[in-house]
């Protein structure tokens, strides 16, 4: 479970996890070591808003996630969004977060994908009034795409101390080596054949013997 300190900031990360891997993985530790956050928190979506519903259930995402992160100090299992029975709104799983965290940094973190269409999230605005926004760099995205440009004209910020000195409202870009990795891609070689060897450079050993364990993706 999250074991943050209100005062300190903390990084929240969202996403579908449908498997996690091992480029989330790697952001995620960026984040920690770059961010000067006390912790990243993981938090896998019910239903995701922004696109079609997962194959695999929220229950196995998120034991996907608890296996991925177990020995990974710093990162953490949040587990806000995985009773929802409606599509899950990053805006309410922020305002829930900011009850119980008044105060200090919050920290929301996605792939450059995500910026370039962040407008279309729901409430976005509020959401920046909420959190932070730090972004990974991804293969394929730029910062020249989509909604990137205007955001980081009026939000964004390259000064580290600005996202400990302001609770939320800013957007700022890290450098982390981009990984080529989806986990589209990867439910797509899971589905082909799941003794590839590959498949042990994309995502953690503990995930992929849960996943041949339990059956998943055999059918995508
Ligand atoms: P899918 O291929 O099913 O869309 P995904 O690999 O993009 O999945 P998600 O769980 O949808 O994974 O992503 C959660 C967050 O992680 C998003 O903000 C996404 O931009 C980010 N992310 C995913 N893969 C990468 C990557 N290789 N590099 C940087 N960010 C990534």
């Amino acid at each position: 479970m999250p074991t943050s300190r209100p005062d300190r900031a903390f990084a929240v990360f969202g996403g579908t996890f449908d498997p996690i891997h091992k480029a989330h993985l790697a952001c995620a530790q960026y984040v920690l070591a770059h961010c000067a956050v006390s912790e990243v928190q993981l938090m896998p979506c019910h239903l995701p808003a922004h696109r079609a519903s997962p194959g695999v259930s929220a229950e196995h995402r998120a034991a996907m996630v608890q296996l991925a992160i177990e020995h990974v100090p710093g990162l953490s299992l949040q587990p806000l969004e995985l009773n929802k029975h409606s599509p899950s709104y990053t805006v309410d799983s922020l305002r829930l977060l900011r009850e119980q965290h008044p105060r200090g940094g919050l920290l929301f973190v996605m792939g450059m994908d995500s910026l370039a269409y962040f407008k279309q999230w729901h409430q976005w605005q509020s959401i920046l009034q909420l959190a932070h926004l730090v972004v990974c760099q991804r293969p394929g995205s730029t910062a020249a795409d989509g909604d990137c440009p205007e955001l980081l004209e009026q939000y964004g910020t390259r000064a580290l101390q600005d996202l400990h000195l302001l609770d939320s409202g800013k957007i700022m870009l890290l450098d982390n080596p981009p990984l080529e990795l989806s986990a589209t891609e990867i439910r797509a070689l899971l589905g082909k054949n799941q003794q590839s060897a590959e498949l042990s450079q994309l995502i953690p050993a503990e995930v992929l013997q849960y996943i041949k364990t339990e059956r998943l993706y055999s059918n995508v």
